[in-house]
């Protein structure tokens, strides 16, 4: 473990979350090189009114998808040895699985689907949707990264949906305060994009009245804040880079800080999405 955090996390838990996510680089290198994606230039995307993911024409290659899709099922076997009764299940039926819906519904965030087909080969749920979503996420990111400088150069702007990611759609579940110029943005754990919302703002109903906006942090860690709005009791965990003059990996920051989303749920607030780190 590499920083003290004040709740003691189970075992293993960061170190495991720092492989994943190191796999995943491996992963998203390696495809960039092979895939060559590039940018879909005919789009204005300050203008798009949902994920760009729906809108632009991304060949999520069935073939790649397989493949990353073992070589996860190998890295958690490695990692996750007490899961292995059920990767071991997994292997076996996944041969019979249909990939294209398997894409389809990933992207979509389609958690039903996923029950029903853990219960058709009596497979276990969650970690078919973990490894399902984690062994996709390469993929996304090496299209996402396309788009990265354009998010943060477009500035706060009135975003449809600004709890979640303008470009793959998912729920986002950090924000950092950015050192240079106090300016906030929020991060999508999924595919690493960024965008800027207003400092004193829920990106859940849009309150900015002053006072109803309230940050809270732990003594001793004046870095890692909870923004809690008193309007519709929802939380926003958020890393303040000025505390630390550091910048730090925020899939990370989000991962480490679930004391944070254990607090603000005790006293009663609601981050409202369901975090995909729900193996431990
Ligand atoms: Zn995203
Ligand atoms: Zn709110």
């Amino acid at each position: 473990m590499t920083k003290e955090t004040p709740v003691h996390l189970p075992e293993g838990y960061l170190d495991f979350f720092m492989q994943l996510e190191s796999w995943q680089n491996k992963q998203q290198i390696s495809l960039q090189k092979r895939l060559e994606p590039v940018r879909e230039n005919s789009l204005n995307i300050s203008e798009a009114t949902e994920p760009l993911l729906n809108i632009i024409d991304i060949d999520f290659d069935v073939d790649t998808y397989q493949k990353l899709y073992t070589g996860f099922l190998d890295f958690m076997l490695e990692d996750r040895s007490e899961l292995s009764a059920d990767l071991s299940l997994i292997r076996t039926a996944q041969s019979q699985f249909d990939w294209p819906s398997i894409i389809e519904e990933i992207t979509n965030e389609n958690r039903s689907y996923f029950t029903n087909l853990a219960n058709l080969y009596q497979l276990n749920p969650e970690v078919l949707l973990f490894t399902a979503e984690h062994s996709l996420r390469p993929l996304i990111r090496a299209f996402a990264r396309l788009y990265y400088e354009s998010w943060l150069e477009i500035g706060v702007k009135h975003w449809n949906s600004p709890a979640s990611c303008p470009f793959c759609g998912s729920d986002a579940h950090i924000s950092r305060i950015r050192n240079e110029d106090g300016r906030r943005f929020m991060f999508c754990e999924r595919c690493f994009t960024e965008w800027e919302v207003r400092y004193l703002y829920c990106v859940h109903c849009n309150n900015d009245e002053p006072g109803s906006i309230r940050i809270m942090n732990l003594e001793n860690d004046t870095a890692h804040k909870l923004y809690l709005c008193e309007k519709c009791k929802s939380y926003m965990k958020t890393y303040d880079e000025r505390q630390t003059l550091q910048t730090v990996d925020m899939y990370i920051a989000s991962v480490q800080t679930i004391y944070l989303d254990l607090l603000a749920e005790e006293k009663g607030y609601n981050g409202k999405s369901a975090t995909n780190n729900n193996l431990y």
